[in-house]
């Protein structure tokens, strides 16, 4: 057996309906994995938590299962060099320092109980100067705006805050701190790819930047904020307390989506990835520099592995992608479930002159139409289901296009190759369309753990498994499929101006 055949890297990978616990060889393949969906709590319409305790618990859980199905196979656990954590994004955590308890369930990304307080924080003097310094536009998704409702709401939280024993963490820095064993080890970190998301962080020095700290009125003297470390290092995340792994050092972090550009080796400016999930996440490496979107699209880091090794990305949400397509299953009953929407779609030859924009809840980037509702148009006494599911899932792909467009415009470079992953791209219709309506190839991993990966990949990075990214190049290459573009440029433009002029007949109809 070869070193290599016997060394493994963990992966937290702590989502948002679940958390899992995968092991991966040195190939990137998995060997073994856990998973455990966790409690979702609605307090009110737009309120969405989860249990801070909860989330710990079930990594737990995951490492635990995952460590003794890997043992099972003859293995054993010291053979796992690091663990890599990958987290939801701006999911905000408050505890006492002094105590390690949280105050307060969760605020998950997905809240919009905010939206009052970021209305009133729009009109403040220097608002619209804000996204120069930190990548982000004033929304209810960044976590700053989750903690600024916080101190306004709940009175522990503010008893806290002013007897400066307030942490404040993304899940990223909760984790870490708890799975190091809380206050007593106080390890109080996150990293680039989670503090770009607070609002609080100078995107060009990754550093806090006090004169955003000022602007949000809130006394630094009176929280303590994680100290920002790169996503890629040997001691910054201490080592896992307790449990299967005792003792394994945790030496990489991530969040989802830049995980999921490090799993796809988008290592190099002009590589873009799209994660098809319930949603899409486009993000899009832009280099060593960040890039300020007037197209319409967030400015991250995608990724700091030290020295040399820090990247940006422009970033471009779509609301409803994947759950379009359970809209087709769950509401109109066309099929009986999502893996059967390409089949009803191969029923016919195109879309038959139907477009359908799925602006169920607006639409996202890069066109931000608040008041768009879901509209079909050009339906005729000649429409079938299949027609309408082509149309469905070509909704997806015209908004893909439409956020890539916007990243050349913004990063004035040219996409070279869309790397993808997520539920619906299991679907060879759907990426071959894509392919077509963005005109470049779509690459396919064979192993879709992509996330994950990225998370053992910034821990693997680190403890030596790999040393620099061409030492990847080999990782996760097999089973991967291309898809090339089979229709003429002309005609996919055709199809999108046609998709654009339907997207402009959408707006304006929610009041
Ligand atoms: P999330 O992580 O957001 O829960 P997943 O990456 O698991 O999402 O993807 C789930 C979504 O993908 C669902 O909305 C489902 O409708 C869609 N999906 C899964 N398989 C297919 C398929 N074969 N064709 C089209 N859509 C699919």
């Amino acid at each position: 057996m070869s070193a290599n055949s016997t060394t493994f890297v963990g992966a937290i990978d702590q989502g948002t309906t679940s958390s899992r616990f995968l092991i991966f060889n040195v190939s990137g393949e998995v060997v073994a994995s856990h998973q455990l969906e966790f409690k979702q709590i609605y307090p009110q319409p737009g309120w969405h938590e989860h249990d801070p305790e909860e989330l710990v618990s079930s990594v737990t859980t995951c490492i635990d299962g995952a460590v003794k199905a890997f043992e099972t196979q003859g293995h054993s656990r010291d053979q796992i060099k690091a663990v890599g954590i990958t987290n939801q994004r701006e999911t905000t955590v408050v505890w006492d320092k002094t105590t390690g308890k949280a105050l307060y369930n969760a605020i998950v990304w997905t809240d919009t109980r905010a939206q009052e307080l970021v209305r009133r924080l729009k009109h403040r003097l220097g608002s619209s100067e804000l996204t120069q310094r930190c990548g982000l536009p004033l929304s209810t998704y960044p976590s700053c705006s989750k903690l600024l409702w916080l101190l306004e709401n709940v009175k522990e939280v503010k008893d806290a805050y002013e007897k400066g024993n307030l942490a404040f963490g993304t899940v990223d820095t909760w984790l870490t701190y708890k799975l190091n064993g809380g206050c007593a080890n106080d390890v109080f970190v996150s990293d680039p790819s989670n503090a770009s998301r607070t609002m609080f962080m100078n995107i060009e020095t990754l550093n806090y930047d006090e004169e955003l700290i000022d602007w949000f009125r809130i006394d630094r003297s009176k929280v303590h904020l994680p100290k920002i470390v790169p996503s890629s290092d040997t001691e910054a995340y201490g080592s896992l307390h307790d449990g299967a792994l005792k003792g394994t050092k945790i030496m990489g972090c991530l969040g989802d989506q830049s995980a999921a550009l490090v799993g796809q080796k988008g290592f190099t400016p002009g590589l873009a990835k799209n994660t098809y999930g319930t949603g899409c996440f486009l993000l899009y490496n832009v280099g060593p520099k960040p890039v300020i979107s007037s197209h319409g699209l967030l400015s991250t880091v995608a990724f700091d592995f030290g020295e040399g090794k820090r990247m940006y990305a422009l970033e471009g949400s779509i609301a409803v992608a994947g759950s379009s397509v359970k809209f087709l299953v769950d509401n109109l009953g066309f099929i009986e479930n999502s893996s059967k929407l390409s089949a009803l779609a191969e029923t016919v030859e195109d879309n038959g002159g139907v477009t359908f924009v799925t602006a169920f809840s607006g639409l996202f980037a890069p066109y931000w139409i608040d008041d768009a509702r879901g509209t079909i148009f050009g339906v005729t006494a000649y429409t079938q289901k299949g027609h309408i599911a082509r149309a469905t899932l070509e909704a997806t792909c015209f908004q893909t296009r439409a956020i890539l467009d916007s990243m050349e415009k913004d990063s004035g470079q040219k996409l070279t190759e869309l790397a993808v992953d997520g539920g619906m791209c299991n679907s060879d219709l759907i990426m071959q369309t894509q392919s077509d309506l963005i005109g470049i190839n779509v690459n396919r991993p064979g192993m879709r753990e992509t996330t994950a990966l990225g998370a053992a990949i910034a821990a693997g990075m680190a403890a030596g498994v790999w040393e620099k990214f061409e030492d990847l190049k080999d990782v996760n290459v097999d089973g991967s499929t291309v898809f090339k573009p089979k229709i003429p440029k002309s005609k996919a433009d055709e199809r999108f101006a046609r998709w654009e002029k339907a997207v402009q007949m959408s707006k304006g109809w929610a009041n």
